[in-house]
Parts: C-alpha cells; structure tokens; sequence
C-alpha cells in the first residue's frame, strides 16, 4: 500500500524548495537534450537540411510573410524548392493535420465537459481554427517538406 503514505505532511513537501529545483534541473536537462534531436527542430521550424537556418521568413503569426519559405536556407544555402509548385501538395498534410487535429478536439471537449452542448463546442472549435491556422499552416509545410525530402535523400 504506497498512498497510505500520502498525508498533508508529503503533499507540502511536494511544494519544498528542493523538490522544485530537482524537477527544474530535471527539465532542463530534457529540454538540452531535445535541442539537437529532429522534435527540436521541427517545433522551432528550422532547415531540413543544417537544422540551424529558419526554414520560414518569418514566425507564423506574421501576416504580411505568411508562409513563405526561404527558397535558399540563409545557413547551408541548400534549396527548399525542389520544383515549382512543391509546396502545394503541403495541402493534403494539412487536410489531414485538421481532421486529426479537430476530430481529438472534439471527442476530448465530449469526455471533459459533457454539457457544453453541441453548439458551444461548435463555437470553441472555430476560435481555435482561427488561432491555429496560422500554425497548422506553416507545419504542414514543413512536414511535406520533410516527407518528399527524406524521400530524395534515401
Ligand atoms: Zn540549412
């Protein structure tokens, strides 16, 4: 029986300072150690190639340079542009990012909250649409990019 050990005693010590600095330390450590794996790069939207130059212009939420890619990374000066027209196939990724992505939203708003009621729940959803565009946009692009790169390098 381990929770019989739980009392008020254990629950504050969960709070004490050392405990806090040891899970601090601990998340440092894993995001150090994140920085040079693939899931790094591909949050932080960097090259495919050199994993160092920014693969887009600008940040996502930049309106006025939406989605563009560097046609040449500003680091290894390799090209993102493997033929004219390659990025619209980033289309399907993104169809696809979307059923996923908004399918989980709306089965896991079912589970948490029971009552919002269909027309809420409607309603969350198209906010987030509209936040995350900007986002599911630009890693759709990158995720084709990698996928057709990955591809020719092989
Ligand atoms: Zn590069």
């Amino acid at each position: 029986m381990v929770r019989a050990h739980v009392g008020p005693q254990d629950k504050r010590e969960l709070f004490s300072l050392p405990f806090l600095l040891k899970y601090v330390f601990l998340i440092i450590k894993m995001l150090k150690s994140i920085k040079s794996s693939d899931l790094y790069n591909f949050i932080f939207l960097k090259c495919l190639h050199c994993k160092k130059g920014n693969f887009f212009v600008s940040h996502p939420y930049d309106f006025k340079k939406i989605g563009q890619v560097h046609k040449n990374c500003p680091e290894c000066q390799r090209s993102n542009f493997p033929e004219p027209g390659f990025y619209q196939g980033a289309m399907y990724v993104s169809y696809g990012f979307g059923v996923a992505l908004y399918m989980g939203l709306f089965i896991a708003m079912n589970i948490l909250f029971p009552d919002l009621g269909m027309k809420n729940i409607i309603i969350v959803m198209s906010v987030l649409f509209v936040l995350l565009a900007p986002l599911t946009f630009a890693y759709s692009k990158i995720t084709w990019a990698k996928i057709n790169f990955s591809k020719k390098e092989e």
